[in-house]
């Protein structure tokens, strides 16, 4: 090692003095002491090893940092544990079930019955009527039945566990027939053939990965056979020579053989898309009209409620379902079900479904409307004391999101920002480190603001965050 190195070395901030400064600043009240020491130790590291690692003298060596420079670092760090990391963002991007924005924003019911039953005690699974034990499910069995025709519900964590626990309950150690055209991957690792594998049940493949007949699942049949599996493609599709087997058929052979049938929809639908000019996608009442034996679907997607997953079914098979133990692992939590509860009952009528529930509103919302809410922003920025951008508005397309509807373009109405003075990934940058963080789509140098996932009531969030990234 060259001198210049060692001397550098020699030079580094001491951890004592960094702690003084920190004293000094009342940084050491806010963190357990020996966390706030081992930050000390990580910054003087970085800057050892930035010596270290430097290139020949004179050739990019840093010059050493000060006990104030380490210090501050410190507290930066210290500083951020009393901040949120979790916090509310705008979804400016136009992608209504952004599954890394949180999927769909609940309605305020859910938010009011959330708050309610956590700040006390609830009769979670408390039996009112006889005074014992009851099951968390009972909340929503009858509202799930009353809306599609089940004769039992359950509920857990999210539609992965649903797959999972109906899985293992269904064929652990059986096979479970599925068509190689539905051998899907979900966004986040949830493969059908990962999932089925740590089920226990042993993946039968039929078909091929355009077309599967009926005959290719009789074919697959034999004694060891414990399910036959659809699963809604939610995420893709395929065009062109392509045939699948429709459900009530799969509910046919299945009786014929005594196996029962599942059918995983994702999505799990409750409302008619193709009313409001969308593409077909399965409700789940149809779905059960079908008779399959279990249905499972997410929460969060397009039913526009919390994370969870919706197991609906017959009423023996659910039964088996609740008794499996694997299930006390994957229920669903208080907070969840107060907020399920109360999106469910938006959908006792249609209407109040499409006004309450967010993503199904931002969904179906008409361009006139998007459009309407586009020009109102647009006057309220260009009458901003805003220098430095111009504002117009643009047509463009959103999506829907969480793997569904994955082929569908909503036409929607954007509002494009440029900055005469940073570059739009820098203002896009800039808008993503505010409070209230926005998150923007980039595109030829343009900001853009997708006006169908963009609640009036945030606009004096994006004014707000505008002037603080001039
Ligand atoms: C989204 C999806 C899942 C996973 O649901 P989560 O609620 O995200 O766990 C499983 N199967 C299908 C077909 C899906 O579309």
């Amino acid at each position: 090692m060259d001198d210049t190195k060692k001397n550098l070395l020699k030079s580094l901030p001491k951890i004592d003095e960094i702690l003084l400064i920190l004293e000094k600043d009342h940084v050491t009240d806010k963190a357990p002491r020996e966390f706030i020491v081992k930050t000390c130790r990580h910054v003087v590291g970085r800057m050892r090893e930035t010596i270290l690692s430097s290139k020949k003298k004179g050739h990019g060596i840093p010059s050493v940092s000060s006990a104030e420079e380490a210090a501050d670092e410190v507290k930066k760090t210290i500083e951020g544990l009393h901040t949120y990391s979790l916090r509310r963002v705008v979804n400016a991007t136009g992608i209504i079930l952004h599954t890394n924005l949180g999927r769909a924003p609940l309605c305020d019911e859910a938010l009011e019955r959330i708050v309610d039953i956590s700040r006390g005690y609830s009769n979670l699974e408390f039996n009112l009527e006889e005074g014992k034990r009851g099951l968390r499910y009972d909340h929503v069995e009858n509202i799930l039945c009353a809306l599609t025709g089940a004769d039992d519900a359950m509920v857990v964590n999210n539609n992965a566990a649903a797959v999972l626990l109906a899985l293992n309950t269904l064929s652990e150690g059986r096979e479970a027939i599925v068509s190689r055209g539905e051998l899907i991957e979900i966004g986040g690792e949830f493969r059908i053939p990962e999932v089925m594998e740590k089920s226990g049940a042993t993946l039968r493949e039929v078909g091929t990965t355009n077309r599967t007949h009926l005959p290719d699942y009789e074919n697959a049949i034999n004694d060891n056979t414990g399910l036959i599996l659809k699963v809604h493609t939610s995420n893709f599709r395929i065009a062109g020579f392509t045939d699948a087997v429709e459900l009530h058929a799969l509910v046919e052979l299945g009786k014929k053989y005594g196996i029962p049938v599942m059918n995983d929809l994702g999505s799990g639908c409750f409302v008619e898309l193709s009313t409001y000019g969308l593409e077909e996608e399965p409700t789940v009442q149809d779905t059960l009209k079908a008779g399959p034996d279990v249905v499972t679907f997410s929460g969060d997607k397009l039913l526009g409620g919390p994370q969870a997953g919706i197991v609906l079914g017959k009423k023996d098979i659910v039964e088996k379902i609740k008794r499996n133990p694997l299930n006390r692992a994957l229920r669903i939590d208080k907070l969840t079900l107060a907020a399920l509860e109360a999106t469910m009952k938006q959908y006792l009528n249609t209407e109040e479904a499409l006004s309450c529930i967010k993503g199904l509103r931002s969904l179906t919302e008409p361009v006139a409307t998007v459009e309407k809410k586009a020009r109102k922003l647009l006057k309220l920025l260009q009458k901003s004391p805003l220098e430095g951008f111009l504002f117009s508005l643009k047509k463009g397309t959103s999506m829907s999101g969480g793997g569904s509807l994955p082929t569908q373009e909503i036409p929607t109405v954007l509002i494009a920002i440029n900055s005469s003075r940073i570059s739009a990934s820098r203002l896009g940058e800039r808008l993503r480190h505010l409070d209230t963080p926005i998150i923007a789509r980039i595109s030829d140098e343009e900001v853009l603001l997708d006006l169908r996932t963009i609640d009036e009531s945030e606009f004096a969030i994006i004014e707000n965050g505008l002037k603080a990234s001039d």
